[in-house]
């Protein structure tokens, strides 16, 4: 299985991705992870973006692309994979496609998690994740216990970019100019498939499946 997924910041990507990844055993690529990953271990790639990532500005097509073209070139990508964050604009896309072309594979589909942006705003504010494991949570749906993972026990914190407002305007400026337009490329294709994310998780995961 070969997907991608895209929404507006805060539209609950990440936490469907990882679901997405389990129920069909796909590794959940994220774009943003590996960069924030890079910049947190000071490699050179993460002082290359640092500053890009924590403005809410995008990094180059051409650094983006090699990065992914490395990351599913790796074995636990062999079978499938779910790209979340990745494309992000119509450039990124067509690269995609060369890609999959090349390697004689095809997308399955290309899902779009709709939700107003006064929903997103909302939950980009409250959203904390954990430092270790990426899982997500939210100030009003915090860990069990004081901001440790329910998961593996990691610190759960606050994204540089969502604690500053100007950074999270910046980046919902970018996804409705420049990734938004990427549902008409994938409808084109026939492969565009519209959720409503507004709802519980279960409630989103179960019209993904049925999507799918
Ligand atoms: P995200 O976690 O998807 O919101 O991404 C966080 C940040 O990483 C973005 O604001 C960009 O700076 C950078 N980033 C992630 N994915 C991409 C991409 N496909 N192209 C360019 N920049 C990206």
């Amino acid at each position: 299985m070969r997907l991608v997924i895209f929404g507006p910041q805060g539209a609950g990507k990440g936490t469907q991705g990882k679901r997405i990844a389990e129920k069909w055993h796909i590794p959940a690529i994220a774009t943003g992870d590996i960069f924030r990953d890079a910049i947190a271990s000071e490699s050179k790639l993460g002082r290359e973006v640092k500053e890009i990532v924590e403005s809410g500005q995008l990094v180059t097509d051409e650094l983006t692309i090699e990065l992914v073209k490395e990351r599913l070139g790796q074995e636990d990508a062999v079978s499938g994979w779910l790209l979340d964050g990745f494309p992000r604009n119509t450039e990124q896309a067509q690269a995609l496609d060369r890609l999959l072309t090349e390697e004689e594979g095809e997308l399955d589909a290309a899902l779009v998690l709709e939700v107003p942006e006064e929903v997103t705003m909302k939950r980009i504010m409250g959203r904390r994740v954990c430092s270790e494991c990426g899982r997500n949570y939210h100030v009003d749906a915090p860990p069990q216990s004081d901001w440790s993972c329910d998961n593996c026990g990691g610190e759960v914190v606050q994204r540089p970019d969502d604690a500053d407002e100007e950074a999270i305007r910046q980046r919902l400026k970018t996804y409705y100019e420049e990734t938004e337009p990427l549902g008409e490329f994938y409808d084109d294709k026939g492969l565009l498939r519209r959720i409503v994310g507004v709802g519980s998780q279960n409630e989103v995961f179960q019209r993904i499946i049925s999507a799918i």
